[in-house]
């Protein structure tokens, strides 16, 4: 065998000292750098046989916007018009796929990406997971604060390709089907026309790039994720039919509506009376104006043409969430003691006690787990070692177990 300074790649002649990785053959050997840009031959030559053979025809089954919603209602409480505009905009979305190329001089339907405003919490992760999994696509969730536009410390946006790639098994054809949540969408905005300035500088560089790949383009991505680098191999990734959904908090943007609507309530064009308008929940009035004014780039709005919004959480609605969805927290415990053989049983008191304290201390759907877990460690620790068979979580137990846990732990695990 080779002394071992002396090995070099049998494809590219790279000395083993300027590699990382030198695998060896039978009578040859071959770098790291080879190998993945042989991967990614493979891959696009897979996905090249695929496209052609299948382009037309989908891998799922397209479902109508009332099963979509019916689907989503077995997940997300209430929510609905957001439910129904999803339900319509995804149905629509992969209708246009279904439909694409089927003859040129056809009406041309525009991609319907979705945008979401609404207070951390109220179930828009949620929306867009659910669609992911009754659609069965890959499904990615990006950070937009992470992002910053080329040059800067941070992650290029096509790392959010990267994701959705390797959430497909790095199958370019399926991850090109997929589904992108954008969190945070909000934190990217223009500085001047912002009102609550969380960030600086690059926010509408990231807007600006991040426009190429909603639009629908052919994007080189780094299938490892980090910067680009020059020795790097890509996967070209077609994002035409990658459904994108931005969701965001956009904290402050009340005001904006606010101002808005009191104007028009003066203007001749008055269409809302102002003893008509519901100040409590002022983001169901938003139009792409006011997320133009929080500091969006117009393009970026084009883009994104389904706006929605998500309601706050109330009572009755935290109530329902904490037994009804078809994996609510009180059904993933029960299995959980299940699987140990004990039935869990929480009264309907302690329920109530539960989403009482959840709104007492601001802590929103999010909360009522961390506080069932509060509640319930000690029993998650000893039971499965005792005898007993059932627990019964009356109020009081409840009570004396929060008692023991520090709001301010609470409102970190949240
Ligand atoms: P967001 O993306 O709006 O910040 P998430 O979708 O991540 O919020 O919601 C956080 C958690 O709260 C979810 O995992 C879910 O358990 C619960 N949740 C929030 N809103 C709802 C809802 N409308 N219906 C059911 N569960 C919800």
């Amino acid at each position: 065998m080779a002394k071992k300074d002396n090995v070099y790649c049998s494809f590219c002649g790279r000395n083993k000292s300027e590699t990382d990785i030198m695998i060896a053959g039978m009578d040859a050997h071959i770098c790291n750098l080879c190998i993945e840009q042989a991967y990614q031959i493979v891959l696009e030559e897979s996905a090249g046989k695929s496209t052609k053979t299948n382009k037309k025809q989908s891998k799922f089954e397209i479902k109508k916007p009332r099963e979509i919603k019916a689907f989503l209602d077995q997940y997300v409480i209430g929510q609905d018009f957001t439910k129904k505009a999803m339900s319509v905009a995804v149905y629509n979305h992969y209708k246009r796929i279904a439909q694409e190329g089927a003859d040129a001089n056809e009406v041309e339907i525009e991609k319907s990406n979705i945008i979401l405003a609404g207070e951390t919490g109220t179930g828009k992760t949620l929306i867009a997971r659910s669609i992911a999994k009754m659609l069965s696509v890959p499904f990615a969730i990006v950070d937009a604060t992470v992002l910053t536009q080329a040059g800067y410390v941070g992650e290029d946006v096509e790392t959010i390709l990267t994701r959705l790639l390797q959430a497909a098994d790095y199958n370019v054809e399926k991850a090109q089907m997929g589904i992108v949540f954008i969190d945070e969408i909000d934190k990217i905005a223009r500085k001047g026309d912002n009102p609550s300035i969380t960030r600086d500088v690059s926010g509408e560089g990231v807007q600006q790039a991040l426009l190429k790949l909603l639009e629908g383009s052919k994007v080189n991505v780094p299938p490892k994720g980090g910067r680009k680098h020059p020795e790097q191999s890509f996967v070209e990734i077609d994002t035409t039919n990658i459904l994108f959904i931005a969701g965001g908090a956009f904290s402050g943007i009340d005001r904006i509506i606010g101002r808005r609507l009191n104007m028009q309530a003066v203007g001749y064009n008055a269409s809302k009376n102002e003893d008509q308008i519901d100040k409590e929940n002022l983001l169901q009035y938003i139009t792409p104006h006011d997320l133009k004014e929080f500091g969006l780039i117009p393009e970026i709005i084009g883009r994104l043409p389904v706006l929605s919004y998500m309601n706050p959480l109330d009572r009755e609605t935290l109530r329902s969430i904490l037994t009804e969805p078809k994996n609510a927290l009180v059904k993933q415990y029960q299995k959980l003691f299940a699987i140990d053989k004990i039935e869990l049983v929480f009264e309907e008191e302690t329920l109530d006690f539960i989403v009482d304290k959840a709104l007492e201390y601001k802590l929103g759907a999010r909360g009522l787990r961390s506080l069932c877990e509060a509640i319930l460690t000690d029993s998650m620790f000893d039971m499965p070692s005792e005898e007993d068979n059932k627990l019964v979580i009356t109020k009081e137990y409840a009570m004396h177990k929060l008692s023991k846990t520090t709001l301010h732990k609470l409102k970190a695990a949240s």
